[in-house]
């Protein structure tokens, strides 16, 4: 019997799951089918996004429906547009094995006439925005009297956005005897008085913080000047070659402007707001979901409650008025038991936000440092090297290999690779290398008060560049749990674990460092050689050019030896754990000339 199976879920749906590839419940599905299928009550459950609510609802609900009658049966109420489409997608993927159930999706900005003949035909289970099912109930059009189930979904989100008096007005149409089952990530009071006021002694679940996506989401903040933002989050993403991300501006001007300039500039972005046309909005979520947009620049109204999976990288370009509303952008990244990372990008007036936001959150935020120019050509360099190796080849370019070997004749094997590289590598090096350090540079009040506290401080501690990334399967939080059982360290001994494709970096007090000098030597993890050696930049990247010193040029001297010795032998090969990686050529062969290569 199958975890899914003891829930008390029909074949149907048990099928459907397998389709699904649904292995385990998630504890809010755990907790809340059972009830839902064996008794009527009245539902309130709490769990944060990604927590999977929507089949802890609709498993239940398409179990409990009628399929031979006509009738409407269910009503779910979302948010917005895209939620709607989202629950119906998924609640139509759950149903497939159930004989002639019909979910409708109900919403703003489409042909009410063409939603009119849907709901004609028979819809047992309706999902609405509250708006548009108002507007429909005030026609004539839709009939909910009939209804035994009615599911609030988001419920915090649809009070947030002023829904309460559509909401009361839609409840009012239904009849006594219903289920009402509340879902929220949050219970501020208006969701308790909705409680109170129409449902009867609910049942009350709460899905604790392990599923929440909380601890799966590192915080960390870049302290930069007002001026520099836009030059802050252009770094951000350059240093993160694979990055999928939402980036949250305050207003939809700015939104539309950051994308425009993105996009200017070469980045594959797009924007997402509530002065764009359905259409419009509909094109660039399309391009999303299938990764052609890399940062989807966004509004916080227009992005609430978007489902998509995968996103590495929430930023921050402005903070939020609202504390609670920086909860609900973080929670985009850090979804299905993968982590992710919200970067804020800060001015000195805003830190005791940050220290506002870390109370709400219950963690602390990293302070982190914008990469210097130099460390960003560091990555990109590394990032394309690894792009050759891993590229497929693609043999139509067989017919033409004669005639450029010919071109190419009298070239050797290094001076060659330096070539290749040097194409794309000199039009990065030349926007960087003339750029400033955009850190803020008075001393961080906080960062000085925690020096020596571990994550917020380089004094005394030694960065470690380490030969795995992301390609290897790793993400910040399980190279850490790797380095951890290695060298047998706690915790807290390793700090600023950052993962890149292909090669990490992270950081530990002075002490340790002989000892994982020592483990490193000769150590292989399934056949090859895991190197790890001391990078000589303390904040991210690696070499800096501003390093005049002696010692600094043997340091980078002795870091190019190792290095080539790297290329030669161990460096990643076949040790691919992830497949469908992000840096996939499907996906760079979209992107726009100016920067392919990079990405
Ligand atoms: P929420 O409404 O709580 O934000 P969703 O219902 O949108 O969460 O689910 C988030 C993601 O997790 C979806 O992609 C969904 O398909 C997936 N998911 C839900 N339940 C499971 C499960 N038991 N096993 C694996 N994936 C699941
Ligand atoms: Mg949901």
């Amino acid at each position: 019997m199958t975890k899914f199976e003891a829930l008390g879920l029909n074949s149907a749906l048990l099928n459907a799951i397998t389709d699904l590839g649904f292995e385990t419940p998630s504890e809010v599905q755990e907790k809340s089918i059972p009830i839902l299928l064996e008794d009527e009550i009245d539902l309130v459950a709490l769990a944060q996004t990604g927590t999977g609510k929507t089949a802890a609802f609709g498993f239940p609900l398409i179990q409990k429906i009628d399929s031979n009658s006509r009738t409407t049966q269910g009503l779910i109420l979302s948010p917005t547009r895209e939620l709607c489409l989202q629950i119906t997608n998924e609640m139509q993927l759950y149903s497939k094995y159930v004989k002639g159930l019909n979910t409708v999706a109900i919403y703003g900005g489409a042909s009410i006439t063409e939603q009119a003949r849907q709901i004609k035909r028979g819809a047992q289970i309706v999902v609405a925005t509250p708006g548009r099912m108002k507007d429909m109930i005030g026609r004539g059009i839709i009939d909910i009297s009939k209804i035994d189930y009615c599911i609030l979904d988001e419920a915090d989100e649809m009070l947030n956005m002023g829904f309460y008096e559509d909401i009361k007005d839609i409840l009012s149409n239904t009849p006594k005897e219903k289920s009402t089952w509340l879902f929220s990530a949050t219970m501020p009071r208006e969701v308790a008085a909705i409680a109170k006021k129409f449902m009867h002694h609910p049942t009350e679940i709460t899905v604790g913080a392990k599923n929440s996506g909380v601890d799966t989401v590192q915080h960390e903040y870049y302290l930069v000047g007002g001026r520099d933002r836009y030059s802050a989050l252009k770094r951000l993403a350059d240093a993160n070659p694979g990055i999928f991300s939402v980036v949250f501006c305050r207003t939809k001007r700015d939104t539309q402007k950051v994308a425009e300039k993105l996009i200017e500039d070469g980045y594959n972005a797009g924007a997402l707001h509530g002065d764009l046309s359905q259409n419009q909005r509909d094109l660039v979520m399309n391009a999303f979901r299938k990764k052609q947009i890399q940062m989807l620049v966004a509004t916080d109204v227009a992005a609430r409650g978007i489902d998509v999976d995968d996103i590495t990288h929430v930023i921050n370009y402005q903070l939020p008025d609202e504390i609670e509303t920086y909860t609900h952008r973080s929670g985009r990244t850090g979804r299905a038991g993968k982590s992710g990372i919200s970067m804020v990008i800060v001015t000195r007036s805003e830190l005791r936000k940050i220290h506002a936001i870390e109370k709400k959150i219950k963690q602390k935020f990293i302070a982190k440092k914008i990469p210097t120019g130099i460390e960003i050509c560091e990555i990109q360099l590394y990032h394309l090297a690894n792009k050759i190796r891993t590229t497929e080849i693609n043999e139509e370019v067989n017919n033409y290999l004669p005639a450029i070997h010919d071109v190419l004749d009298g070239l050797d094997r290094d001076e060659l690779i330096q070539k290749i590289v040097s194409v794309e590598f000199t039009r990065f090096y030349n926007y960087y290398s003339k750029t400033k350090d955009l850190n803020s540079t008075e001393p961080d009040r906080r960062e000085r008060n925690r020096g020596g506290s571990g994550d917020f401080s380089s004094n005394g501690s030694v960065r470690y560049f380490i030969n795995v990334g992301e390609r290897d399967g790793y993400d910040w939080m399980s190279l850490k749990d790797f380095l951890k059982d290695t060298l047998h360290l706690g915790k807290d001994d390793l700090f600023r674990v950052d993962v890149k494709d292909s090669f990490s970096f992270f950081n530990t007090e002075v002490t340790h460092k002989d000892q994982i000098l020592e483990t490193f030597t000769d150590f292989k993890v399934k056949g090859r050689f895991v190197n790890v050696e001391v990078s000589n930049s303390p904040e991210g990247g690696g070499r800096r050019r501003r390093d005049k010193g002696s010692k600094g040029k043997r340091d980078s001297r002795d870091r190019d030896r190792s290095r080539s010795k790297r290329r030669e032998g161990n460096f990643s090969k076949g040790g691919s754990r992830r497949s469908g990686s992000k840096q996939g050529s499907s996906s760079g062969n979209r992107r726009s000339k100016k920067r392919d290569g990079f990405y």
